[in-house]
């Protein structure tokens, strides 16, 4: 099994949930005391914030640049971004390593190729779904997404990161979130929903849609055990 580097921290709460997937499919995939080996570095989330609002990209992906080379060094032979919205600077920071990057995008659009689905809403950070990086990368899969209305996308952002970052969980934003989802299967012929922020997972389900459910952090985390294994 090879070693996985993850860049984390973005939030912690969403690192968890990878940490979890990950032994999981250890457990699952090899049986018995198998676990993932695996190397994480994890940012103080505020740090990050606080450059995404500012807009200021460049200090991030030197951030997060010098952060890969370090899991590189101490042993990583794969690297995550354990964010969807740090994939912004992915091909940047797969170009300051000799190791594979697993694109989070990458790994969704084949899993919805796969399903049949065809026209999935993205939902995420303002960030991830009005800048291009994240839905030209889906393209390139194979997937037109569609977005949410400018109201709708800015809810999606403030529940991000003034609840889920923070470890608040209201059944409010919950209900927010499912009734987005629900208008846009409705008004915008959605056949499916991407869970496009790793957080999302933490407050809704495929139990809470009327059509399938892409949780990119379970997706990415399978990937990143494919990868692992593979021979
Ligand atoms: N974890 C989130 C994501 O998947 C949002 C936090 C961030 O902006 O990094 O995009």
């Amino acid at each position: 099994m090879k070693t996985l580097g993850l860049l984390g921290g973005m939030s912690w709460e969403s690192t968890a949930v990878y940490y979890q997937w990950l032994n999981r499919l250890a457990r699952e995939r090899l049986g018995g005391q198998h676990s993932a080996k695996l190397l994480i570095w994890s940012a103080d989330f505020a740090t990050i914030a606080a450059m995404q609002a500012a807009g200021d990209w460049g200090a991030a992906t030197a951030l997060l640049a010098d952060a890969a080379r370090r899991l590189e060094a101490a042993g990583a032979e794969g690297l995550l971004i354990c964010a969807n919205t740090m994939h912004k600077m992915a091909m940047e920071v797969a170009a300051a390593v000799n190791i594979p990057l697993i694109h989070v995008a990458d790994a969704t659009a084949s899993v919805i190729v796969a399903s049949g689905a065809v026209r999935p809403l993205l939902m995420a950070t303002r960030f991830t779904m009005e800048q291009p990086f994240y839905l030209e990368r889906l393209r390139t899969g194979g997937v037109e997404a569609i977005t949410p209305n400018l109201e709708d996308r800015q809810r999606l952002h403030a529940i991000i990161y003034d609840e889920l970052v923070q470890g608040r969980f209201e059944s409010a934003s919950k209900a927010a979130v499912v009734a987005i989802a629900a208008r846009a299967v409705s008004q915008e012929g959605a056949d499916g929903v991407i869970l496009g922020c790793t957080e999302f997972g933490l407050l809704v389900g495929a139990r809470d849609m009327p059509v399938p459910v892409f949780d990119t952090t379970e997706i990415h985390a399978r990937a990143a055990m494919d990868f692992a294994l593979a021979t």
